[in-house]
């Protein structure tokens, strides 16, 4: 997915910036980028490999080379950044978040549109740089903010900003707010997030978040609107459930807190027997917690994650490799899985892979019963609007596939409507159909309108697109 900071302070910022794109690493997991405007006025950037190594490891040696009051840095899940981008505008460099899936569509129209000198640099696997595409966007207006208006108007997907001129920061959130960015305050200093995470230990208190399609202008003195919000917001109801940190608040709704909710209603609507609650870490276990106290029974640890070496979410593409990693990082606990009846709370099912792995080993452990919980409704259909590393093709989702071989290969929207209904004959084949599949003796998953109740913000303002493939008509292209 990635995600990104940026400061503007009256003195060094370095040391904050830092830190604060450090507190984003949980969100992306092959590029980190930080880039810092000089008393000279120059851009120093510096972007680095952090496929298997942690942000601070290798940014620790660059850090005496960093001066300056103002900067912005991403942790990115797929390009290189920032970008230093040298145009008539100025010379500016530029972090994004989001996806764009016009892009083909957008570098014609670039190649077409009667400027001869329009050109993309490819990256190493032959494709082209999405931020490389939004900056080129940005250019053909006059000034910054219309540009990046312009750039948010021509994106099929969404695409949320910083960028960095002089001791500057533009900051935007992508047209229908489905990434957070938070604006903090400390004296001298202003800092922008997506996670207000990164707030507390640099001492941030939180100031403003923007609203869909905003674009705000910030320097050490001053935060200045340069467009206002939309009406339309669509935040991505997965923050909460999944890849947002616990720590972390988005639309003033904080992480741990919706999970725990959520957990103690899949409790409430529950009647199972059972011996104890397990989490599959991490973004399992809140939800595990607050099912065990609504259902009375014993929270326990079954697996454990080894944290000294598998501290992040790293995420190979290979199958093989993904596999053995998730193994790895797993421990099972032998005294507290044989001869039990355990529940299982995860925050979704998304392939089924590992979960079927984990129940494999559970079974050679010796557990007794195996019952799942997923916190968020089945998913069906991937993401249009965000990238993530962990697989989420279409065509791979648990539930995808188990309508496929109930309708014989058939799969289009008409048919898998009649799967989208909670508790419909049709719904309930779909969820038997995944049980079976992952050798669970039971399998519930938790329905949207509850999931939505715990995160308490209006329906029409969240984002369910990859569970009942919704959107407001005012969000569709
Ligand atoms: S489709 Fe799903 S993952 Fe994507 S933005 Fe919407 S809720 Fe989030």
């Amino acid at each position: 997915m990635g995600g990104f900071f940026g400061v503007a302070a009256k003195t060094d910022c370095v040391s904050d910036l830092f830190y604060g794109i450090d507190y984003h690493s949980h969100l992306g997991t092959k590029r980190g980028g930080m880039a810092v405007t000089s008393p000279e006025g120059k851009i120093i950037r510096s972007i680095h490999d952090i496929t298997n190594a942690q942000f601070r490891s290798k940014f620790d040696d660059d850090l005496d080379e960093f001066i300056g009051s103002t900067g912005i840095g991403v942790i990115s899940d797929y390009e290189d950044q920032p970008l230093i981008i040298g145009s008539r505008l100025g010379t500016y460099a530029i972090v994004t978040v989001g996806k764009i899936n016009n892009l083909k569509e957008l570098v014609h129209e670039a190649f077409t549109s009667g400027c001869t000198n329009t050109h993309f640099s490819e990256m190493s696997d032959g494709e082209l740089n999405p931020t490389e595409l939004v900056s080129t966007l940005i250019n053909q207006k006059d000034n910054i903010p219309a540009g990046i208006q312009h750039a948010q108007q021509k994106i099929d997907g969404s695409c949320s900003l910083l960028l960095l001129l002089g001791n500057t920061i533009y900051a935007a959130r992508d047209r229908f707010g489905r990434t957070p960015v938070i604006i903090g305050e400390k004296e001298g200093a202003f800092a922008v997030t997506m996670e207000t995470t990164a707030f507390p230990n640099l001492d941030y208190q939180l100031k403003y978040e923007l609203g869909p399609g905003e674009i705000v202008q910030i320097t050490a003195d001053q935060i200045v609107q340069k467009k206002a919000p939309g009406d339309t917001m669509q935040i991505c109801a997965f923050l909460w459930v999944y890849y947002g940190y616990p720590s972390s608040s988005y639309e003033g709704v904080n992480t741990e807190t919706v999970r725990y909710t959520n957990g103690k209603i899949m409790a409430d609507d529950d009647d199972l027997e059972f011996d104890a609650v397990c989490g599959i870490p991490d973004s399992g276990i809140a939800h595990a917690i607050g099912y065990s106290t609504a259902s009375g029974k014993p929270y326990q640890r079954a697996f454990v994650k080894y944290t000294p070496t598998w501290p992040r979410s790293f995420m190979p593409q290979n199958q093989q490799v993904r596999s053995l990693v998730a193994k790895m990082k797993l421990i099972p606990v032998p005294g507290l899985i044989e001869n039990k009846r355990l529940l299982f709370c995860d925050d979704s099912i998304v392939r089924g892979t590992q979960l079927k792995d984990t129940v494999t080993r559970l079974y050679e452990y010796g557990v007794k019963e195996v019952h799942m919980r997923s916190a968020s409704p089945p998913l069906v259909f991937g993401c249009k609007f965000l990238n993530f590393s962990r697989s989420r093709s279409e065509l791979d989702l648990a539930a995808r596939r188990a309508i496929e071989r109930l309708e014989n290969g058939k799969c289009d929207d008409a048919t898998i409507a009649k799967y989208l209904e909670y508790g419909s004959p049709e719904y309930e084949s779909m969820v038997e159909e995944v049980r079976k599949e992952l050798n669970l003796n039971s399998l519930k998953y938790q329905k949207l309108e509850k999931l939505l109740g715990a995160i308490g913000l209006p329906r029409e303002q969240v984002c369910t697109y990859c569970w009942d493939g919704w959107e407001p008509e005012a969000a569709k292209r």
